[in-house]
């Protein structure tokens, strides 16, 4: 089965400047060279505290970032480096679902007109055809066609999410990139967001790239899962394998983080101390050396690259060396 999707050593590095001679002082590793592939009608998983470049990911898939070096391939065409009107025709195949829904809907128009839309700029429908479509998007994410005319801010925050899921089916995708669409969502609507993202899999075949900072958001609905720490995939495995079986300390820890009354103040306590590192300029060898009980020296020293640990099992750590084939 060919890739849908295939992300290839994609780096996004951008210098940081400072005082009256904008001197760079340094480099945002945003993206420090990710790759991989999301199947048809897969989902992949991506998981990582903020900061780890996850959203940059996203938006560089969707070209809304320019990525500094890597390709990203849809169905074997590489659209890296593809202008505005080459891009077009794939950017229909590819929408994206944000995590704040409110702020990603014109307060000024109608749901269905939200909804409608892109079937105005790709010119695919109107007037009353728009309107028949609109209906049964609405229907088809569990909202009522006489809420067409409601504005956004007549809708609980779990039904604009669900116009914003509307609104990128509308197209007919062959991928929805969701960046932490139930981050902004009561936990207890969450899953509710999350079955229906899965439903609406299950009818249409489309593939996902779901994002999250959470582990046990992206359980349910991910076929796989990778792990991003700082700009990097560390681990990248079949669902259940990463469960059963962690090999990275960064997700052993992720695992092991207890969810508390306020996830604000969640901690990845007890494995691992302090915070993520800045990205300007990241620590040298294993990024996460500052954080891991287990580091040795040649981790302050030497990154190590993603290795076969098992079936479709990749790890990129020092402590899994000889325990699989070395990979390039
Ligand atoms: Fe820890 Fe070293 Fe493995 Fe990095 S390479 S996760 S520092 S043991
Ligand atoms: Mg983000």
């Amino acid at each position: 089965k060919p890739a849908l999707l295939e992300i290839s050593d994609l780096k996004k590095h951008y210098p940081v400047r400072s005082g009256i001679l904008r001197r760079k002082v340094g480099t945002v590793h945003a993206v420090d060279g990710v790759s991989f592939a999301v199947g048809v009608g897969e989902t992949l998983g991506l998981v990582g505290e903020s900061g780890c470049g996850k959203s940059t990911v996203a938006r560089s898939i969707l070209r809304l970032v320019e990525p500094t070096g890597g390709s990203i391939r849809l169905n074997g065409l590489d659209i890296t480096h593809l202008g505005k009107a080459d891009l077009r025709p794939h950017r229909r195949a590819m929408q994206i679902v944000f995590q704040d829904p409110f702020a990603s809907l014109n307060p000024r128009m109608t749901a269905g007109d939200i909804v409608g839309e892109p079937l105005i700029v790709h010119g695919l429908a109107t007037g009353n055809a728009k309107r028949v479509r609109v209906a049964e998007l609405f229907e088809q994410v569990g909202l009522r066609p006489d809420q067409m005319q409601n504005y956004p801010h007549q809708f609980s925050g779990g039904q604009r999410q669900r116009i914003c899921i509307a609104r990128a089916l509308s197209l007919g995708p062959s991928l929805i990139v969701c960046d932490e669409p139930v981050s902004a969502l009561d936990v207890s609507i969450q899953a509710q967001v999350i079955n229906l993202l899965i439903d609406l899999q299950r009818k249409h075949q489309f593939s996902y790239l779901f994002i999250a900072h959470d582990l046990a958001v992206v359980a349910h609905i991910s076929h796989r899962v990778a792990v991003m720490y700082l700009g990097r995939i560390v681990e990248i495995a079949e669902k259940r394998e990463l469960f059963a079986n962690p090999r990275h300390p960064y997700t052993q820890a992720l695992l092991a983080s207890v969810p508390v009354a306020n996830p604000k103040t969640r901690r990845l306590a007890p494995l691992i101390d302090g915070d993520v590192p800045s990205p300007i300029n990241p620590p040298p060898g294993c990024a996460f050396h500052t954080r891991c009980r287990y580091a040795m020296e040649r981790c302050r020293v030497e990154t190590p690259g993603l290795a076969d640990v098992g079936a479709q099992h990749q790890v990129a750590c020092w402590l899994n060396e000889g325990t699989g084939r070395a990979l390039a």
